[in-house]
This record gives structure tokens, C-alpha cells and sequence, in this order.
């Protein structure tokens, strides 16, 4: 709390009357302190991969100057820091992009039949290589929504990533979609169910390891992770959550998160399928 104390006549004519106003600037730190605390995480994340990349090229040019085999391992770890330094820049400009949107209704339509084949044919080869199989729903279920077909991709994109990413090989991973039209269910999935008719809820179940319960509700912080090490080595940058729940929110749905240790993760996103009400002139 900051008080402020004015003379209530500038001119000091009147003395010994004083206005005191005090303003709450607690929302005002804490924003700023979140600020600091992120440029302090983008910092960290990017200092790692550049030492890296900075110590083989100080021991290529020299102590390994002339060593062949040196010189083909060291490129190809340095390769993958640079790739991973450029999914973070990627991710993080999406999210700046995304948040500057956020209270914007999107425009468009999205027709999640063909947003949810696009993101399973890309991902194919990736989950063959490792025996899983990724189970998708009776396309009858997959509606078209009002939304931004880009951003929903990239939604689902991270949601399926994800669930291939830590579930065990020859897993299954399930996909599935169920219109919602019962009041009561909108109201409990939906932030602004007032004048929505229908959702979908559109689900990605893995068989993975789980997530104990103290870690979901900060999952979808920027670079929180739950084990760093494991998700910087499957290639993770800590802001796929992140990316994912700033779209939702933009399309004025909402994600939730069960997890059961030892048995997989279901990560729901529920999206409305009426338009957002035109705003009042
Ligand atoms: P990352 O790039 O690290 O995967 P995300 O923001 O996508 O970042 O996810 C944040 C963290 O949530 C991950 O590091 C991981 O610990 C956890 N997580 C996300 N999806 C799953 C999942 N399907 N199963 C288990 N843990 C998950």
C-alpha cells in the first residue's frame, strides 16, 4: 500500500488540511514481479543451450581441431542445442502473439475432422517408430467451432505431442470427442457458458507415467515442468501448456487435467460451439 499525502490547497494557503490517498499497488508488484521472474527463466533457458554451444565451438577450434570423430559428435550435439534455442524463441513468440489477442473473440471457423487428421498424419511416423498407436474418434463427433483453425491446431498439436512424449513405447493414445448440450455440463466446463447451446470436449489420453496431484494445477505455468531434465531430453521447451491454455481461454473455453501415478493423463479441452454473442454497440 503507497499513501500519498496532498495538500488540499496547492496554493498552502490553507494549512493543516491534508488529503491522504492510498493506492494498492499490490497487483501492480505482483505483475511486475511475474515480469521479472520470466525474463529471469527466458535468460536461464537460453544461457544453457549457448554455453554449450560456445564450449565446443572454443574446443573445436581448439584441442579437437584436427580430431574427425570429435568433430562429427560435437556438431550434432551442437545442432540439437541450436534446434532447441529456436523451438524456444518459436514457442515464446507464439505465446507474446497469443496474449496479445487474448480478449479478442477469434475470427473464423475451425472444422476439428480436418484439424485433428492433420495433427495425427504428422505425427504418425513419430508414434510408429516408437509401437504406439494413436486412436482418433468417429469423425461424426468432430464439429466445426468458431475459432482460429491455426491456433487450435497447434492446441492439439501440443496436446498429442505431449501424451506421445511421455507415454511408454507401444502405448495407446486415445483421442476423443463428445458434443455437450446438458446445461449443468456447460456451466461446470464452460467460463462463460451464459447464451451457449453446445461444446465439444475434445480429450487425449495417454497411458503415461501420471502426474501427481501437486504439480497440475501449475502445469500450464510458462517453463514449469515437472521432471526438466526428462522433458528438455524428449526435446520439451515448458510453454506447450502454456500456449495451449492461453488459446483455450481466447476461445472461451477452459482445459482441465486428470492424472492418475502410474496409469496416464487425460488432458480435456472444452470449446463452445456457438459463436461469442456480438458485443453491444
Ligand atoms: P514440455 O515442453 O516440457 O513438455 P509443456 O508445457 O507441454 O512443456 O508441459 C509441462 C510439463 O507437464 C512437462 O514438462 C511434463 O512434466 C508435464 N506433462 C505434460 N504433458 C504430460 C503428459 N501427457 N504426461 C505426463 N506429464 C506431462
Amino acid at each position: 500500500l503507497i499513501a500519498e499525502m496532498q495538500p488540499i490547497d496547492p496554493s498552502g494557503a490553507e494549512i493543516g488540511r491534508t488529503l491522504i490517498v492510498f493506492h494498492d499497488v499490490s497487483n501492480l508488484r505482483r505483475a511486475e514481479s511475474l515480469r521479472s521472474d520470466f525474463v529471469a527463466n527466458v535468460s536461464h533457458e537460453l544461457k544453457t543451450p549457448l554455453a554449450t554451444l560456445i564450449g565446443f565451438l572454443e574446443t573445436l577450434k581448439g584441442p579437437a581441431r584436427n580430431d574427425e570423430q570429435a568433430r562429427s559428435r560435437f556438431l550434432d550435439i551442437m545442432l540439437t542445442e541450436a534446434q532447441r534455442m529456436s523451438r524456444i524463441v518459436a514457442d515464446l513468440l507464439s505465446l507474446s502473439r497469443i496474449e496479445l489477442n487474448e480478449y479478442q473473440p477469434p475470427e473464423g471457423e475451425a472444422d476439428l475432422k480436418r484439424l485433428l487428421a492433420s495433427v495425427v498424419d504428422g505425427l504418425t511416423l513419430k508414434a510408429e517408430a516408437r509401437g504406439i498407436v494413436i486412436r482418433t474418434p468417429d469423425p461424426s463427433r468432430l464439429p466445426r467451432v468458431p475459432g482460429d483453425a491455426d491456433e487450435l491446431t497447434q492446441v492439439v498439436q501440443n496436446l498429442v505431442d505431449n501424451a506421445l512424449k511421455y507415454c511408454r513405447d507401444q502405448a495407446v493414445v486415445t483421442v476423443s470427442a463428445e458434443i455437450i448440450t446438458d446445461p449443468a455440463l456447460l456451466r461446470l466446463h464452460l467460463p462463460h457458458p451464459k447464451g451457449v447451446k453446445a461444446a465439444v470436449a475434445l480429450s487425449v489420453n495417454d497411458q503415461g507415467p501420471g502426474i501427481a496431484r501437486e504439480h497440475i494445477p501449475r502445469l500450464t505455468e510458462r517453463f514449469y515442468r515437472v521432471d526438466t531434465a526428462r522433458s528438455r531430453d524428449l526435446g520439451g521447451t515448458g510453454l506447450g501448456l502454456a500456449i495451449v491454455k492461453h488459446i483455450v481461454n481466447r476461445h472461451r473455453g477452459k482445459l482441465e487435467i486428470q492424472s492418475v501415478l502410474g496409469q496416464g493423463s487425460t488432458f480435456t479441452i472444452y470449446l463452445p460451439m456457438d459463436s461469442a454473442p456480438a458485443k453491444a454497440a
